[in-house]
């Protein structure tokens, strides 16, 4: 498996898998990978001939108080796990080979529509960092498809919209969300609880599975679904709910009691740690 650090090698590497007429596939993270990181790794395996890896922490998609310095960084066993899978390459730039001239020069801004939303809301200007450094790798990549987990389903909301607003030529596929045998979701961030928070923390999946249930039975008064799950996530010992929202899975916006495609989403706070979940319904 190769490693690059600066983007010209990488790209002479990916000129050659493409003469070869290999398709590429691309993965980004910013690494401490775990089973849902390699869950993405294996179906871009299944859809391209060669799979690039990226591990970069992205100081632009970080707010000024959030964890951007203490965000755990483990390289090598990273390299180590993505060796096991056989990934081909792994993409692995210095800050200054991504920001050249500094993290605040051009941007690359899905509208605030969708972006000022649930996480947008909580977090300004995440979005811009996102869109604008997987622009950057796309195209320093130029892959033909590119994996991104449901887990960030905003996330993924936000890449496809660029993508068919800026017209790239990436395929983008979205992998399920891999979870630990309790139901909690896997995050690099996990490892910031506690063990008591820990214990509490797959009830979040569980909160959501009742929603999730409750509307599959017929139930379709959203609000009062959301303020008793809220009041739930509190009492199984949630220190803070940002936000539990049941939107249409299209536009984010409030569901209404009609729609189809329906998502519910949330993020709850254990400490200054935000669990991320989600469950798109079967329309
Ligand atoms: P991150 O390293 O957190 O930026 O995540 C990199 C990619 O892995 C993103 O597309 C995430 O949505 C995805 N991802 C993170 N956690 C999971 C998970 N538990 N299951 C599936 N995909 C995930």
């Amino acid at each position: 498996m190769q490693v690059f650090e600066q983007v010209n090698d990488l790209r002479k590497q990916v000129a050659s898998w493409k003469k070869a007429g290999h398709t590429v596939g691309f993965v980004p993270t910013m690494g401490n990978l775990h089973q849902g990181h390699l869950s993405l790794v294996k179906i871009a395996q299944q859809a391209c001939d060669k799979v690039i890896v990226s591990i970069f922490v992205n100081p632009m998609q970080f707010g000024p108080n959030e964890d951007f310095d203490s965000y755990p960084r483990t390289f090598k066993e990273d390299q180590a796990k993505l060796a096991s899978l056989q990934t081909d390459a792994v993409f692995y730039p210095p800050v200054e080979a991504m920001y050249p001239n500094g993290v605040n020069q051009t941007k690359v801004q899905v509208p605030e529509a969708l972006t000022s939303l649930l996480e947008g809301a909580n977090r300004p200007g995440h979005f811009d960092g996102v869109t604008t450094v997987v622009t950057k790798l796309f195209n320093m990549i130029q892959p033909d498809k590119a994996v991104f987990g449901q887990k960030d389903f905003q996330q993924l909301s936000v890449i496809r919209t660029m993508v068919e607003e800026l017209a790239l030529s990436i395929e983008i596929i979205s992998a399920p969300i891999g979870r630990d045998v309790d139901g909690l979701a896997l995050s690099s961030r996990n490892q910031y609880l506690t063990e008591e928070q820990r214990n509490v923390a797959p009830k979040l999946f569980t909160t959501l599975q009742d929603v999730a249930k409750s509307i599959e039975s017929g139930n379709h008064d959203f609000l009062a679904l959301v303020k008793v799950a809220k009041q739930n996530l509190m009492q199984e010992g949630f220190d803070g709910v940002d936000y539990i929202e049941i939107c249409n899975s299209l536009t984010l916006l409030p569901a209404k009691s009609y729609d189809k495609n329906v998502v519910i989403l949330a993020v709850a706070r254990l400490g200054k740690t935000r669990l991320l979940d989600n469950i798109l319904l079967p329309n």
